[in-house]
């Protein structure tokens, strides 16, 4: 008797951890996601999962694609992912196709896929096993930059809840930048491909002098208008393109600077922390997750620098109307803590709310 569908999470789960799930299909085993981090050393533990038969990734961020070295663990399946994601990925790694937005085939199961608004070539998945499987990876309903698909019916779905009860619009996000934005000089350390040109975009939509960026921001938006252009919203590659051509480059503490990496562990961001968090200017301000132990981190938690969110998940509003949208009737809240679960059960109902085991598809 061929077993039903079953969906295992690995890791990734009542908490914020590499993204990491297994499908049970038949004689089939996908694996859905393989990261590492967003803590340094943090992996997901594979010596349990066996022999798996394919890997589908949703996007390249490495919380969701850094586990790559792994793959030797679970039997060395094969790689899907968009091309957009495939070009991220290390050289000696043969990546099959699944497309941005559309439907094609993994091991005979029908998978369709659409723009998740959060990441270049970041997709959600639909597999058609059961009442149907919808896991978003990371997505955004809110980005200026990033396209995002309406997602199909689904009995199961895997939501982003990386902000677990966090419901403020990214329009309140951008106004409570302003000051900063206005005054003589903020470095906001971002990374290149999301919050970078995101907030870039903003500043020209809002008739800002063009920020300050380095060298790698800027060589991620010129990707994004050319190469990677599928996955942005209309219009959005022509300004991107401006801004990488007429911005300025890091360096100086006056204006606005946006630096690489986000944490602050690398890059521009890391030498500029290094040059002007012992002086009391420019201002500081990181807007995105701050691994423990890092500089993000630790300027934040010593008063130096502030934290400001910029919203690049879903807010829980968002994750409702999905819910609701979709049909779902089993919700399986990923990459947030599960002390949130009781909202997450109030808001989702009637649909079940699980943050562990394996669940029947
Ligand atoms: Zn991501």
């Amino acid at each position: 008797m061929v077993a039903a569908p079953a969906l295992v999470p690995v890791s990734g789960c009542g908490s914020k951890g590499p993204a990491c799930f297994v499908v049970e299909a038949g004689n089939w085993r996908l694996m859905l996601d393989l990261g590492y981090g967003p803590q340094p050393g943090l992996w997901p533990d594979v010596s349990r999962v066996g022999r798996i038969d394919a890997l589908l990734l949703s996007h390249g961020h490495a919380d969701h694609a850094g586990g790559l070295k792994l793959l030797p663990e679970i039997g060395n399946p094969p790689v899907y992912a968009t091309d957009i994601v495939a070009r991220s990925l290390p050289s000696r790694i043969a990546v099959r196709p699944l497309p941005l937005n559309g439907s094609t085939e993994v091991l005979g199961i029908r998978v369709t896929t659409g723009r998740s608004g959060h990441a270049p070539g970041g997709i959600w998945l639909h597999l058609a096993l059961g009442d149907g499987l919808l896991y978003m990876g990371d997505n955004s309903n809110e980005s200026l930059l990033y396209a995002c698909d309406t997602p199909p019916a689904a009995g199961t779905v895997i939501i982003d809840a990386s902000y677990g009860d966090y419901d403020v619009p990214l329009a309140e996000c951008r106004m409570s930048l302003r000051p900063f934005f206005d005054g003589p000089g903020v470095l906001l350390p971002v990374p290149e491909n999301g919050r970078g040109p995101e907030i870039a975009l903003h500043l020209l939509r809002s008739a800002f002098p063009l920020p300050r960026i380095d060298e790698r921001i800027r060589a991620a938006l010129r990707r994004l208008a050319t190469t990677d252009a599928a996955c942005l919203c209309p219009g959005v590659a022509a300004e991107l393109a401006r801004i990488a051509e007429g911005a300025p480059g890091a360096g100086e503490p006056r204006g606005i600077t946006l630096a690489s990496r986000a944490d602050g562990t690398a890059g521009e961001a890391a030498g500029l922390l290094a040059q002007w968090a012992g002086r009391d200017s420019p201002a500081i301000v990181f807007t995105g997750y701050l691994p423990p132990g890092t500089p993000a981190d630790e300027l934040t938690r010593s008063g130096r620098a502030k934290y400001l969110r910029w919203n690049v998940h879903p807010r829980l509003s968002d994750n409702v109307s999905l819910v609701r949208s979709t049909g779902a009737r089993t919700v399986l809240p990923a990459f947030g803590d599960a002390k949130h679960r009781k909202t997450w059960q109030r808001a989702f109902a009637p649909a079940q709310v699980l943050t562990a085991g394996s669940i029947a598809l």
